[in-house]
């Protein structure tokens, strides 16, 4: 029988990335009501040093694939290593960060593993109910307590889906980044290494890297951000960012924006919040001028605290806001900023 929540971790320049890590926090809750091992896959180029800190964030396995074809992401021998380890393991669950690495090996893996893939989940849990038991024997699932419900949003984020995969195995998902929680760091949580060794070949490497170049644009990962200030179409203009900014500047948070901001070339795409933006979950995240379509409320509403400003009392954005100000940014936000340069001096 397959067994196993798998997670493939994510590595860039031997560093595990978060993503990996949230999944391995989710595939924790998952395995409350599996009771199978939480099983991270860590792929990479002298890379051991990394698997106490994914014992740490709560995975109860890791298998290690080191080799130099693995040091830097390359499609072909990542899809192979992946492919491996799933012959070799069985897993019942394989879980990928929608990222643009696991965009593009989970699909490769699906179809040749002949088995299903859904994209861009935002939840995963397993079937409890008896309608979820009854449905999953109906389309011919023999172990439908095992079956994992994966929701994401569909036709244009207007529903959530909830798709299943119930005759072939492993059940698998993408999951994008800043979606899932990490678990408590516990630096005395230990687990089993597992050193899996995957066969390569010349004609597995079929590129060749000349040269790893960072971008030297400062881009910025919101996803990480513990303190957000947003700004919608209500800031008027691309200079109308500036009050956001300097609020911004005042709480030491980063700067966000809706899509209309974005699409108007008021700001750079990567602050984009939301469905087609970053999914965020900062301790705070201010919407300002943001009327709140599901679309943008998709990529924050599991922030911790929400302040919404908004001159008009009925915008959907006060549904989500923990805390809501009816009143213009312009006038609201100076002030507000000055109140928190005072406060902090
Ligand atoms: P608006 O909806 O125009 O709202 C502006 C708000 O500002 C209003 O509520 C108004 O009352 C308020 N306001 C105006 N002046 C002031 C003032 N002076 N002070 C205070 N308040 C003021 N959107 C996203 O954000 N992220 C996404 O990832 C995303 N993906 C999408 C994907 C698809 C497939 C589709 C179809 C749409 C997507 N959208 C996304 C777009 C989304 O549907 C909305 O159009 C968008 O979020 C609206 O942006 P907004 O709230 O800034 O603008």
């Amino acid at each position: 029988m397959s067994k196993g929540i798998f997670v493939v971790m994510e590595q860039r320049y031997g560093k595990v990335q978060n993503v990996g890590l949230e999944l391995v926090g989710e595939a924790t809750r998952l395995k409350e009501d599996l009771k199978d091992d939480v099983v991270a896959v860590l792929l990479g180029h002298d890379i051991k040093g990394e698997v106490d800190k994914i014992f740490h964030y709560g995975a109860d396995k890791v298998v290690l694939v080191d080799d130099p074809m693995l040091k830097d992401y390359v499609t072909e021998p990542y899809t192979k290593a992946v492919c491996e380890v799933i012959k070799a393991f069985d897993p019942e669950i394989m879980l990928f960060g929608a990222s643009s690495i696991g965009r593009d090996v989970a699909p490769r893996v699906a179809s040749r593993v002949k088995t299903g893939l859904v994209a861009d989940t935002t939840g995963l849990r397993m079937a409890k109910t008896q309608e979820e038991l009854d449905k999953e024997a109906a389309m011919g699932n023999a172990t439908p307590e095992r079956a994992l419900l994966m929701t994401r949003p569909a036709f244009g984020g207007n529903i959530m889906a909830t798709l299943m995969c119930p005759r072939t195995k492993p059940q698998m998902a993408t999951v994008r980044p800043g979606v899932m929680k990490m678990i408590a760091k516990d630096e005395t949580r230990k687990g089993e290494l597992v050193e899996f060794k995957v066969d390569f070949t010349a004609a597995d490497m079929n590129v060749e890297i000349v040269e790893a170049v960072k971008s030297d644009k400062k881009s910025v990962d919101l996803t990480e951000a513990k303190l957000i200030v947003s700004g919608g179409r209500g800031v008027g203009s691309a200079e109308g960012f500036d009050v956001i900014r300097d609020m911004a500047d005042a709480l030491g948070a980063e700067v966000g924006s809706s899509r209309a901001c974005v699409d108007a070339g008021w700001i750079e795409k990567d602050r984009q919040v939301g469905q087609t933006g970053k999914t965020v979950r900062p301790d705070l995240y201010m919407a300002c001028g943001i009327s709140g379509a599901i679309q943008h409320v998709a990529g924050m509403e599991n922030s911790e605290l929400i302040i919404a400003i908004n001159k008009n009392e009925s915008a959907p954005i006060f549904e989500v806001a923990d805390l809501g100000i009816v009143g213009d940014l312009k006038q609201i936000l100076p002030k507000l900023a000055d109140a928190v340069r005072k406060y902090k001096a």
